[in-house]
């Protein structure tokens, strides 16, 4: 049997949001989808897997809503389920970017390059090229040359630019994320904070590695998904590159895993070595609160009990 794993979104002014979430709901019961779906006034935002069939199902019948009739799909071939749940949400925002008087992307946003364009214009010397995702999605994977934010999650972003901003004055600045769904956003709130020429990559990382023609260019590294996979190969033109190292020996990798201590829970790169080593914590005292205090991840128990002979 073959899965897809699908990403899409759509702003668009909705009317009834709970409504909306109800009936987005019932149709990935009937359907089988797992994954995430937010529902918000500003429009939707999700990503699934299920079957091919009940993918292609879930598209045709959105295709039918004259609200989503032209939403993008990004659509990728999987092993099974990437999902080991269906959530689906009410929020205020479909991606939380928080800032006060963020215009809406039906209103203002950065002008979108085609994979090609933004290609093109990454070559250029009059532009600054901003990541518009986390310090740690940046980490295993970006363009060249891009800025590093400084921040852990989106809603940091407007602090961040305010920050910066006046660097980038006079260039051309270009933004991008894993989809496209945090520039909408991000590149409107850039033009409001006075920067005058900002595109977006549009159909983000994802898409551009898709493209035929320029497959992924210039893209280092892995970029960071927020499924079962983890992480998923970009470039197409050269060696799959890790640029990313394992925060224990150094050694070249862009493998997340979680702190088996549950009240650290850290997310940190380490190698296959090194969590045997480690015991899947981050450090040697979240091993040792984690045991005293009866606080270990099911996950890391079998790491744990070769430790001790096999016991237990
Ligand atoms: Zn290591
Ligand atoms: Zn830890």
């Amino acid at each position: 049997m073959s899965y897809e794993v699908m990403l899409f979104y759509k702003f668009t002014p909705i009317e009834d949001p709970d409504e909306l979430a109800r009936s987005q709901r019932a149709m990935c019961e009937e359907l089988g989808l797992l994954g995430r779906i937010l529902v918000a006034d500003e429009g939707l935002n999700g990503t699934l897997s299920g079957e091919a069939s009940a993918c292609q199902a879930y598209r045709d019948r959105m295709r039918q809503d004259p609200r989503f009739a032209d939403m993008v799909f990004k659509v990728d071939p999987a092993e099974g389920h990437v999902f080991p749940r269906l959530s689906v949400k009410r929020k205020l925002e479909i991606v939380h970017f928080g800032a006060e008087g963020a215009p809406k992307p039906w209103e203002k946003t950065g002008r979108r390059l085609s994979p090609r364009e933004w290609y093109e214009m990454l070559g250029r010397d009059d532009v600054v090229v901003i990541d518009g995702r986390n310090d740690y999605e940046y980490e295993i994977g970006h363009f060249e040359g891009a800025v590093r934010p400084d921040v852990s999650t989106f809603r940091e972003f407007p602090a961040w630019v305010e920050r910066h901003k006046d660097e980038w004055r006079g260039k051309k600045v270009l933004t991008y994320c894993t989809g496209g769904i945090r520039c909408e956003k991000l590149s409107g709130y850039l033009m409001e904070q006075g920067i005058d020429e900002v595109y977006q990559l549009d159909g983000g990382i994802i898409t551009y590695g898709k493209d035929p023609e320029v497959r992924g260019r210039k893209f280092l590294g892995k970029c960071y998904v927020f499924d079962d996979r983890v992480a998923v190969r970009i470039n197409q033109t050269e060696e799959d590159t890790v640029i990313a190292h394992c925060s224990i020996c150094g050694a070249p990798c862009d493998r997340y895993i979680n702190c088996g201590y549950l009240d650290c829970h850290r997310r940190f790169l380490c190698c296959e070595a090194c969590e045997r080593e480690m015991h899947g914590f981050c450090s040697r005292s979240c091993e040792a609160e984690a045991v005293k205090r009866d606080r270990v991840d099911a996950r890391v128990k079998p790491l744990l009990a070769t430790a001790f002979g096999g016991a237990g």
